[in-house]
């Protein structure tokens, strides 16, 4: 069955007129790349907050492997579902503690290895107290771009089974997003990945590209169509 399921999704903020998403079907394949791209407003990150049951659809389902999430717990779908997204939360903590929420039995090796690929490096190796130096007001600021490979560096260190990028690159420049697009093609080589960006560049990365508008899938396609 598919790794990604929507049937009839409608989706109506609270307190809002109208609906976001209106009867929005598609399915992605186990290991299935689909890049969701249209203009702005166009619901794309709605998607991905049905998704992640930020806000449950008005009416529709929707499936992960053949299960409506209605039933999973939060805990479980974080654990399926990787999640880089615009808002990153960071806790006015370690850097180390901003990582080990991710996988609180990973071991420091694993943290260095994971800001290496989020390419964290030489934040790092900047920092006074390396993964011990606090983060926030009163510890290192951590700008826009360097948030974003924080997420990625989390995500690095889980496993799981679908990966979504809604505008995950939106801050860094093409060439270090291609580099980043890469470290996430080679550490989740079978995963199922969704990627919601406006970039030419990032949907070459799909095998499929669903083009939404108003709420509405407006296309279906191959990158060269
Ligand atoms: P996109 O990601 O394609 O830019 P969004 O899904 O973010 O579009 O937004 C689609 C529409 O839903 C926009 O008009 C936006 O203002 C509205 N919207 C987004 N989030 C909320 C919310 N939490 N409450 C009410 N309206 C929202
Ligand atoms: P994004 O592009 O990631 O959707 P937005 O700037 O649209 O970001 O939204 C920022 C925050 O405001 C989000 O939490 C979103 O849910 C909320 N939001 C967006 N549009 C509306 C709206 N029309 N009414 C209420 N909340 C909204």
């Amino acid at each position: 069955c598919p790794a990604i399921e929507f049937e009839q999704v409608s989706l109506t903020y609270p307190g809002a007129q109208i609906a976001v998403l209106k009867e929005v079907s598609f399915t992605v394949s186990p290991g299935q790349r689909i890049v969701i791209t249209g203009p702005s407003g166009a619901g794309k990150s709605s998607i991905v907050k049905a998704l992640t049951k930020q806000y449950p659809p008005d009416h529709g389902s929707i499936r992960l492997f053949g299960q409506d999430i209605a039933t999973f717990d939060v805990r479980t779908l974080n654990e399926r579902v990787g999640c880089v997204s615009q808002d990153v939360f960071l806790f006015k903590d370690t850097l180390r503690f901003n990582l080990l929420i991710a996988r609180p039995s990973a071991s420091d090796q694993e943290l260095l290895s994971a800001l290496d690929r989020a390419g964290l490096d030489d934040f790092l190796s900047n920092l006074p107290h390396g993964l011990d130096t606090l983060l926030g007001d009163r510890g290192a600021t951590i700008s826009g771009g360097q948030r974003q490979r924080l997420a990625l560096a989390r995500l690095f260190l889980r496993v799981p089974d679908i990966v979504v990028i809604d505008e995950g690159m939106s801050s860094l420049d093409v060439v270090t997003e291609r580099w980043v697009i890469d470290q996430i093609l080679e550490s989740f080589a079978g995963a199922t990945i969704l990627m919601v960006t406006h970039r030419p560049s990032a949907m070459a990365i799909g095998d499929a590209v669903i083009v939404v508008h108003d709420g509405r899938i407006e296309g279906y396609g191959t990158y060269d169509d």
